[in-house]
């Protein structure tokens, strides 16, 4: 396994690949979700291929005031992940690598981007899109893979990837959950116990609202917030119906209407979605 640290090396490295290369952008503190997606991302490199996982916590995404100091940082833990699931390589650069002090050119995407977490986090798609540009021009992959999880930012992506013209197949991972339905996400080590505790209330607010088949969004919509804000510790930042393409509310629920919440625990804050037909 090759660890890569400069943007010069992983470009010179980048000019030809001879291998067909997939691509997992992550920002580290690796767990079975990320490992999910580096598996698919090796069935479709194939055994010839090659699957690279990027890591770097991009300060571009991070809105003042949010966790970008304390997000966590377990390089070795990280490595020793990657080396058991055969990552051919990892990119990890520093911010300096990235990131000019007078950088003055960013990638937007503006209309998915104002919707849902955009609303929350301003600037935050901004950053994503910039952060994938830069990576998709510096390892140069043939695929890249993304998690449902941050539906939101699987649509920008995607929408961006079209719009222009990266010529990179967009690839999609099923949310991998806790047993007790909780979506693992690197943020879920910050939550207390009796946080934690209450957490999986989210998932569950989810899958009632899938099972009632009901097809008025509002009625939908109080019975999550109901639900959710039955845990003591929840407080809802959003919880909306969306189309999955668009990401524009929906009044009647319909093919691919798609239910996202955001909901803090403490100071941090916990996304999920479902597909409600
Ligand atoms: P992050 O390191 O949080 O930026 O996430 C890197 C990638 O892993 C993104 O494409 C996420 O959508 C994806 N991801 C995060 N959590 C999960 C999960 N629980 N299941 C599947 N993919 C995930």
């Amino acid at each position: 396994m090759k660890i890569v640290t400069t943007a010069a090396e992983m470009q010179a490295l980048s000019c030809r690949p001879e291998h067909r290369r997939v691509l997992v952008p992550t920002m580290g503190a690796l767990h079975a979700g990320h490992v999910s997606l580096v598996r698919l991302a090796r069935e479709n490199a194939g055994a010839g291929g090659e699957v690279a996982v990027s890591i770097f916590v991009n300060p571009l995404q991070f809105e003042p005031g949010s966790d970008f100091s304390r997000y966590p940082r377990p390089e070795t833990a990280d490595e020793e992940v990657c080396r058991a699931e055969g990552v051919d390589l990892i990119f990890r650069p520093a911010p300096n690598e990235m990131y000019f002090d007078d950088r003055s050119t960013f990638v937007e995407e503006t209309a998915l981007s104002e919707q849902l977490c955009g609303r929350s986090r301003p600037g935050h798609f901004r950053g994503v899109c910039t952060v994938v540009t830069k990576l998709f021009h510096l390892l140069a992959p043939d695929a890249a893979v993304f998690g449902e999880k941050d539906f939101q930012q699987l649509a920008i992506v995607r929408r961006m990837v079209r719009d222009l013209d990266f010529p990179i197949d967009i690839l999609a991972g099923p949310t991998v959950r806790e047993a007790d339905g909780l979506a693992l996400s690197s943020r879920n080590q910050y939550l207390s116990a009796p946080e934690r505790a209450q957490a999986p209330v989210i998932r569950t607010a989810l899958l009632e609202a899938a099972a009632s088949h009901e097809k008025s969004a509002e009625k939908v919509l109080v019975s999550v917030r109901k639900k959710i804000e039955s845990a003591s510790l929840a407080q809802i930042d959003y919880a909306e119906i969306v189309g999955a393409d668009d990401l524009q509310p929906r009044l009647t629920i319909g093919p691919r209407s798609l239910l996202a919440v955001a909901v803090f625990f403490g100071r941090t804050r916990l996304i999920d979605n479902i597909l409600l037909e």
